[in-house]
């Protein structure tokens, strides 16, 4: 059986559906196809749900503009479309002197990329907004919040549905060529099939690079290398000891072993670093071993045997450890010079803060397609 659409989203995470809905929004007439059962089962539901305020990304970079600019959008849509979320605030927190100089630089960072609410807090300050904190100094980012992403997933969906949009659960894309028309695609999965589409947008996230060299004719040296990063949480037994989210300083792959809270206020720890071959996302108990140590130079309170295995999210890098971290990769024609194509790589966070600015651009590419 073959089928004809103008426009197919591969894959049903956060940025698939804010395409998506961009799309249909736009006029569009748009298949989402997703390989799983649910939506949203791979990075987008195994992450820590901050609403960032863009303190850390290079500047001049796509992350730093479109988590500025996603940010205020992903307010006021969670505002307008009931989709739960507070703004709770960050502390990040310097545990030692030389760290109040890796804090004062990041603040710099952050006001050169529009981030100009940070309040600087001595020790005492600190202490009198989270009592249980240990700090040296720290600093309180307001704009900082958490959100439900499954909430605003299925949000997103049913805006896309509501413009048209058709989301199809179970269905694989397993490769493709480039015609002269746009693209054939072969579909999998229980009715297996082929499709025709003048526009393709590929967000398959952690897939988003072996599904782009399924598809012949776009060109290998525009397609990056694909690493994975784990990540894993550990949560909280019992209350959690802070109102805010509380971070340490950042790291090179991470923003370092923080507390975040879920909209049910539970404490989460994590997500560390390991650099793994393939997915996996088993969360191996020992990782808690070194978490303890981290947490406690900041909450030195922690009890023992307090932390449970939580779960594993893995980072889609486009580049490795021993390269700087790799921005997000919006590739349109003018990188691979297919037209109609748009492939989104190394969607890392952050991802879900930047999702509706991020799924404008892509609309935006494809608006003369
Ligand atoms: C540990 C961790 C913590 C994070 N914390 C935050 C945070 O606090 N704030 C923030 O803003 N961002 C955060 N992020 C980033 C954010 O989670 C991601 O940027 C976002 O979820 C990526 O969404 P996506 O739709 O690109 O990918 P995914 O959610 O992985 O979706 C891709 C979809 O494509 C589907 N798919 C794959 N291949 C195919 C195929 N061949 N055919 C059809 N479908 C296919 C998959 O099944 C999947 O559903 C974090 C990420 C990680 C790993």
């Amino acid at each position: 059986m073959s089928d004809a659409v103008e426009c197919v989203v591969i894959g049903g995470g956060i940025i698939g559906l804010a395409v998506a809905r961009a799309l249909a929004r736009a006029g569009r007439e748009v298949l989402l196809l997703e390989k799983e059962r649910w939506i949203g089962q791979d990075t987008s539901s195994r992450n820590s749900e901050v609403i960032h305020a863009g303190l850390y990304y290079p500047q001049g970079s796509l992350k730093a503009k479109l988590c500025v600019e996603g940010r205020n959008k992903l307010y006021a849509y969670c505002a307008e479309r009931d989709v739960p979320h507070k703004r709770v605030g960050k502390l990040v927190v310097a545990v030692n002197d030389d760290e109040i100089e890796l804090l004062r630089r990041v603040i710099k960072h952050a006001e050169a990329a529009g981030v100009t609410d940070l309040e600087w807090l001595d020790e005492q300050a600190a202490k009198a907004m989270e009592p249980d904190l240990a700090c040296v100094g720290a600093f309180h980012s307001p704009s900082t919040g958490i959100v439900d992403t499954h909430a605003l997933m299925v949000a997103y969906q049913t805006d896309a549905e509501n413009a048209g949009a058709s989301v199809v659960l179970r269905s694989p894309v397993m490769g493709g060529k480039v015609t002269p028309q746009g693209f054939t695609l072969d579909i999998g999965g229980a009715e297996a099939m082929t499709l025709e589409a003048k526009l393709v947008v590929n967000c398959a996230g952690l897939y988003a690079p072996s599904v782009a060299r399924t598809i012949a004719g776009v060109p290998a040296a525009t397609i990056p290398q694909d690493y994975y990063c784990r990540g894993v949480y550990f949560t909280l037994a019992g209350k959690a000891p802070f109102k805010r989210l509380v971070y340490p300083v950042p790291e090179h792959a991470g923003l370092g072993v923080h507390l975040t809270l879920d909209m049910a206020g539970a404490a989460r720890f994590g997500p560390d670093t390991e650099w793994i071959d393939g997915i996996d996302y088993t969360v191996d108990p020992r990782r808690g071993d070194k978490f303890y140590a981290a947490i406690r130079t900041y909450w030195p309170a922690l009890p023992d045997n307090a932390l449970m295995p939580g779960y594993a999210g893995i980072r889609p890098k486009i580049s490795s450890p021993k390269e700087p971290g790799a921005d997000f990769m919006i590739a349109g024609p003018e990188t691979h010079g297919v037209p109609g194509l748009v492939n989104l790589f190394g969607i890392e966070s952050p991802g879900i803060t930047s999702s509706l600015a991020l799924a404008d651009i892509v609309a935006e590419k494809l608006a003369s397609a």
